[in-house]
């Protein structure tokens, strides 16, 4: 591969100025070498590739690996070097997670680096409103004085950060760090809010803490797989081959509302109506109870509230399942009886659970299944969240955001007072309040509280639910600043400032994947022009704030990785027995826990194989509540139902990336489409491939129309990666997880496109 490179009389020209550098641009310079440095020292011998008459710059001198950048799933892809730089990849034969598989997103994942609307230099946003190429000294004094500015004026909690689960570990616990203990912002949420918030809630409440609790082996060894809005073969395909390999004939029910492609593969598919899941879980569990298929003693011995559940679940008797789900009693008797004559039952789920009004009671009443039944701890097992973003696991424990350094609590002093005698810093640098949510930090803007946000690697301009409304408030924010490895985003194009970033391959750092196994990224490409990784921009803006002595010992991201080993020592998610970097690529990934005394044997880990759960009386808990209306239902001038979800697999979230991929472009459809019931078509006068419009209350687009019997009459699906897909969707949160429900509202379609 090739990426861009400064000239070498622009070289000339930085290593003159670098003589008489400030202070300021002596650590700029140091920062940069040390972003120029390879993963020479982590190659292994090249052996023998087999690859025939390739160019001589196309045959590599050398192999690594390293965990792909894309999806939770944390493959392992086998990166072919020639002078220590990428030229090419193919899936990594012996990880544990890809088995030697990988999805067109990652055999892609160097292509999209070389792209021609990378961030290459700072821009900051002229009095003339013109985006203009600034030096990183001007840039980060800039930013440095601007927010501090804004906070004399109107107090520290007037400025907000958003981050991401697409960064690694290190740089989300510096992002978090900085801005916390070092420049006293309080308010910081992730992207991971639109995605795992709700899992996140639902296993805290249940289990003590945040511990999705399976292994992919469990793909494997199940008897029975329960897959809950979750189109798994398009979302997270190596999970989906791993089910394939799975040697026990397993039934394999897909619960959705839509034919999805994971529906069309399984043996049995639910076809619920829009979030009744809730109430079929409800239905299942009543079921269970008055046949007696329950392990009553895994419930006595490890569980609490589970009488209180079973009384509350003796309501939603089949035939009133069955009318608020259109599910059968008769079905959903036979379901509940093959989880019982199933010798290893799996629960899991996606956005399609996460995403909704009521998504973490809905998540526990999966996990109300697998307790009361005992499918938990046990290969085959396991109330399994499958995560979105490569590194959500990671921004989960450490991102500083939702929860303090470690999976600890912001407004617990004992907590404070650990972390900052492991930081060796003062504990009142510590808030002693929890963050704002994401949409209250978007709501904070309306308000007038926020004043300037700052966002790391992501496109709020496209992801966020009702994005017109995310788009008119940017335009009140006094200073607004975008990170990230392209200019050329929705958010980017909104800044007053663009801070240019590395991305995935040209930095390194460790991703924490779906089943908590810790995996390396390495830096096998050179970033273009003046961008810098995360890490490096982190601590560059920590010494221009002044605060770069909090920071010392966060040398590199290996250093940093150290100190993470810290703060999860004691805590469920203790990886403190991993030594370093180099001895997580000779394991293939680690899993936590992973504590330093007497470390787990072994490459695969599950949780909870003792019964004994985080909680404070070590049992685990039902939780359960009455199953709310939908907050935007269908009425005579909005007759449809919206659905949301993937398009294909050749697609990630907003496609800043794989829409700069050719072969992925040719992958997928190139304008918006929308799938619509063959009948309902007929009725508005829709031909196949015709341009029709959608409106939503909040806004009107137009798509290509797809007929298909895929949804039912009454709903439209839409896939989400397309731009204007936000412009249509219902601002709606959960209110414990407070995670978007981006999964249904009303709409009308029209033959018309106007
Ligand atoms: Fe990358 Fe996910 Fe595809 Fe694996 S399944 S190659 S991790 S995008």
């Amino acid at each position: 591969m090739s990426t861009r490179r400064p000239s070498a009389r622009k070289s000339r020209r930085l290593s003159k100025r670098q003589k008489k550098a400030t202070l300021a641009g002596r650590v700029t310079s140091f920062i940069r070498q040390w972003d120029g440095h390879l993963t020479r020292d982590l190659v292994q011998s090249p052996g023998g590739f087999g690859l025939g008459k390739l160019p001589e710059k196309m045959i590599p001198d050398a192999t690594t690996s390293m965990i792909c950048g894309y999806c939770s799933t944390g493959c392992s892809l086998n990166i072919h070097l020639k002078n220590g730089e990428a030229i090419s990849l193919t899936p990594s034969p012996e990880y544990p997670v890809n088995l030697g598989m990988a999805c067109p997103k990652g055999w892609e994942a160097l292509a999209v680096l070389n792209a021609p609307d990378r961030a290459t230099t700072p821009l900051l946003r002229g009095a003339d409103g013109v985006l203009k190429a600034v030096e990183w000294d001007e840039a980060l004094t800039t930013f440095c004085a601007r927010i501090k500015g804004i906070q004399a004026k109107h107090g520290a909690e007037s400025v907000a950060w958003l981050g991401t689960g697409q960064i690694v570990t290190e740089e989300l616990a510096l992002l978090g760090a900085v801005a916390k203990f070092g420049m006293g912002i309080v308010h910081g949420d992730g992207n991971t809010r639109q995605c795992m918030a709700t899992a996140v809630v639902a296993y805290k409440q249940a289990f003590g803490f945040d511990a999705p609790p399976y292994t992919y082996q469990d793909f494997e060894e199940s008897d029975c797989l329960i897959l809950v809005g979750s189109n798994l073969c398009i979302a997270h395909p190596i999970m989906w081959e791993r089910i394939l390999r799975n040697k026990r004939r397993p039934r394999i029910i897909t619960v959705d509302p839509r034919t999805t492609e994971t529906a069309l593969a399984s043996t049995d598919h639910l076809q619920l109506k829009p979030k009744s899941d809730l109430q079929l879980f409800y239905g299942l569990a009543n079921i269970l109870i008055k046949e007696g298929w329950i392990d009553r003693k895994f419930i006595d011995a490890h569980t609490e509230n589970f009488e209180a559940f079973a009384f509350f679940v003796a309501h939603f008797d089949p035939v009133r399942v069955e009318q608020a789900t259109g599910v059968s009693a008769k079905r959903l008797r036979e379901i509940a009886r093959l989880i019982h004559d199933s010798p290893r039952v799996s629960f899991w789920w996606t956005m399609g659970v996460n995403q909704s009004h009521e998504g973490v009671r809905t998540a526990q009443s999966l996990i109300n299944l697998a307790l009361m039944t005992g499918n938990i701890g046990r290969p085959g097992t396991g109330a399994n969240s499958i995560t979105g973003q490569c590194n959500a696991m990671g921004s989960r424990i450490f991102s500083n955001t939702t929860n303090l350094l470690g999976g600890r609590d912001f407004t617990k002093p004992a907590d404070r007072d650990t972390v900052a005698g492991l930081l060796k810093i003062d504990a009142a640098a510590i808030p002693a309040k929890n963050s704002l949510a994401y949409h209250e930090i978007v709501n904070g803007i309306r308000d007038g509280k926020i004043k300037a946000l700052w966002i790391v690697a992501t496109n709020t301009a496209h992801s966020w639910i009702n994005q017109n409304d995310f788009r008119e408030l940017a335009k009140k924010l006094e200073f607004f600043v975008v990170q990230d490895m392209y200019c050329s985003t929705d958010t980017a194009q909104l800044a007053d400032l663009v801070l240019p970033a590395a991305g995935w391959g040209e930095k390194e750092g460790v991703f924490i994947n779906s089943e908590r196994r810790i995996g390396l990224i390495k830096k096998v490409a050179k970033a273009p022009g003046k961008a810098l990784s995360d890490f490096s921009i982190l601590k560059l803006i920590a010494h221009y704030w002044g605060c770069s002595k909090m920071f010392e010992e966060w040398a590199s991201p290996e250093a940093a990785f150290q100190i993470l080993k810290r703060l999860s020592k004691g805590q469920p998610c203790d990886f403190s027995g991993i030594e370093d970097y180099k001895s997580i690529d000779e394991k293939g990934g680690i899993q936590w826990p992973y504590p330093g005394e007497n470390p787990p044997q072994g490459r695969e880990r599950r949780l909870f194989e003792d019964g004994k759960f985080h909680t404070a009386s070590g049992k685990a808990t039902f939780f359960f509540e009455q199953p709310k209306p939908m907050p935007e239902p269908t009425d005579a001038e909005y007759p449809l139902l919206l659905l949301t979800g993937r398009g294909s697999a050749s697609q990630w979230h907003t496609g800043t990336r794989t829409q700069k991929s050719a072969v992925l472009r040719t992958l997928y459809p190139r304008d918006m489409y929308v799938e619509l019931n063959t009948g309902d078509a007929k009725k508005l006068g829709i031909k196949a491939s015709q341009t029709v419009r959608i409106t939503s209350r909040r806004g009107s687009v137009s798509a290509v129309a797809v007929l298909t019997n895929a949804v039912k009459p009454g709903q439209i699906f839409i896939p989400m990666h397309y731009e204007s897909a936000n412009q249509l969707t219902f601002p709606a949160f959960d209110p414990y997880s407070k995670q978007p429900s981006y999964k249904a509202c009303a709409v009308k379609v029209s033959a018309n496109d106007e």
